[in-house]
């Protein structure tokens, strides 16, 4: 390592999940969150990172543990469909379908891609509180396996998500005391109340405290241990969230327009030729049965073929909806909106553009990728500009404050997944894609491609300079900070200083 700042030699890594970049910023200005400005932030930075599509916990974890992006790790969704591994007469054989709400939820470790390491491979001792994304963490480690999926129960009907973050304190004090060199900490309950009222509810606000005041508390305990100088403590976000007061129906949509639709928790559904694999609710992947398809659902349908059959046409209509994108006969990304179409191109530096390989290609290159994006009509991602050739660090900086930050990338790694959809929809801000079986209902979103979906705050108590951060930069960054090195692994992030 270049740098000549000390390596930390212990890493308390804190995930409030559903934390909005902006309002969490406005809370620090006000002086709402005291213990974060002062032993966090006015030691290091506070900056703006940009999460990944889809914005949803699960995927989104992704890049923190592992440096890859959803698609490079083929978890395109907190719900999702194989088309070729989705068949009668033993179509819920695993891995067909699934949502990791359910009873899945247990599988999410074992579907992420072998042979890359995690967060936890690293440090010893560990330890792990609520986050799904433990490999590597020894089970004995993993605090909350057997009370998780009881409190998050018992939560969900009670609404008593204040307990839960108590349980999480607790934990994460203990395990601060006990001497452990890597603590995660999930913090569940902003997003949680925020689905259940608004994203500013006083119930919301008051958890962003209450997890202060326990920052507070950790802080404490690191310095009568005498290990605060050597403790790097990071608090972000996996996604940030909106305000709804509008669900489309996608499903009913589909049906209507002779699309028979499969979706949660409606998935038995006899003669289904499409489903809706929501995450968030803000964004979904769609999936149409080929005809032809002897086995499972088939290939991905080209965009042009869904164009032909009607669908993209009746789709973007509906009011709320941000865009739908899919892939062309060629390999590019395709984004339709109301007013235009936007087409994104990668190919490896010095080959043809519109090599359908290259838009696949591996992370291995992914330096020498190059991204293009052109429009007709209105731009649907909003950029206004076209662009050729850009890295993909050009790529998120020209796209960094917009409405659809990292656009060009994001929908591109999306597309590298076989689960993710023929068809991806993310919604408008105030709209989800689910206005059915979703008890209690839903007053804030995730999920989408906005910039309220994307924007997460990145406190870290040593400074970062480098103003434009991806989720995925976060694995080598910290772990450099540490004094490890990872650039052994092909993974999709980068340190940054
Ligand atoms: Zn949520």
């Amino acid at each position: 390592m270049e740098s000549t700042e000390p390596y930390f030699k212990r890493f308390v890594f804190i995930i409030v999940d559903g934390a909005p970049y902006e309002i969490f910023k406005a809370l620090i200005e006000n002086g709402d969150l005291p213990n974060i400005k002062k032993y966090i932030i006015d030691r290091g930075s506070l900056n703006k990172a940009v999460s990944v599509f889809p914005s949803t916990t699960g995927p989104a974890f992704i890049p923190f543990f592992m440096g890859l992006y959803p698609g490079t790790a083929n978890i395109p969704g907190i719900r999702w469909l194989s088309k070729s591994k989705f068949h009668a007469p033993h179509r819920f054989k695993r891995p067909g379908i699934c949502s990791y709400m359910g009873i899945d939820g247990l599988r999410f470790e074992a579907d992420l891609p072998p042979n890359f390491p995690t967060l936890f491979n690293f440090f010893s001792p560990v330890s792990n509180i609520y986050n799904l994304l433990a490999r590597g963490c020894p089970p004995s480690k993993n605090l909350t396996r057997w009370i998780k999926l009881f409190v998050y129960t018992y939560a969900h009907f009670s609404h008593r998500w204040r307990f839960v973050n108590r349980i999480a304190e607790r934990h994460l004090h203990q395990a601060v005391a006990a001497g452990d060199q890597f603590i995660t900490c999930l913090f569940p309950a902003v997003d949680t109340f925020s689905h259940l009222s608004d994203i500013q509810s006083p119930q919301v606000l008051q958890t962003y405290r209450e997890i202060d005041t326990a920052i507070g508390d950790l802080v404490h305990t690191l310095q009568k241990a005498n290990t605060l100088d050597e403790t790097l403590i990071l608090i972000t976000s996996d996604h940030g969230m909106s305000d709804t007061h509008t669900h489309i129906d996608i499903p009913q949509h589909l049906d209507d327009d002779g699309w028979r639709c499969l979706h949660y928790p409606k998935v038995w559904r006899q003669d289904a030729v499409s489903a809706s694999m929501v995450s968030g609710n803000g964004m979904t992947h769609l999936y149409f049965k080929n005809n032809s398809a002897e086995k499972g659902w088939g290939e991905r349908t080209p965009f042009e073929k869904l164009s032909q059959m009607g669908v993209i046409s009746s789709l973007i209509e509906l009011e709320g909806l941000g865009f739908v994108a899919g892939q062309s006969e060629t390999g590019d990304i395709i984004v339709q909106g109301r007013g235009g179409q936007g087409r994104i191109s990668c190919h490896l530096q010095g080959t043809d553009h519109g090599n359908p390989q290259s838009v696949t290609g591996t992370s291995k290159c992914s330096d020498s990728l190059r991204f293009s994006y052109q429009f007709t009509g209105t731009d649907p991602l909003g950029y206004g500009v076209h662009y050729k050739n850009l890295s993909s660090r050009e790529a998120l900086r020209k796209t960094y404050d917009t409405s659809y930050p990292d656009g060009i990338v994001q929908l591109w790694q999306i597309f590298k997944s076989e689960r993710t959809g023929d068809l991806v929809l993310s919604a408008e801000s105030g709209y989800d894609l689910r206005a059915r079986y979703e008890i209690p209902k839903h007053r804030a979103t995730h999920g989408a491609l906005i910039a309220e979906h994307l924007h997460i705050p990145l406190a870290t108590n040593y400074p970062i300079a480098e103003q434009c951060i991806r989720s995925v930069d976060i694995f080598p960054t910290v772990l450099s900070r540490c004094g490890h090195n990872v650039a052994l692994h092909h993974i999709d992030g980068r340190v940054v200083e």
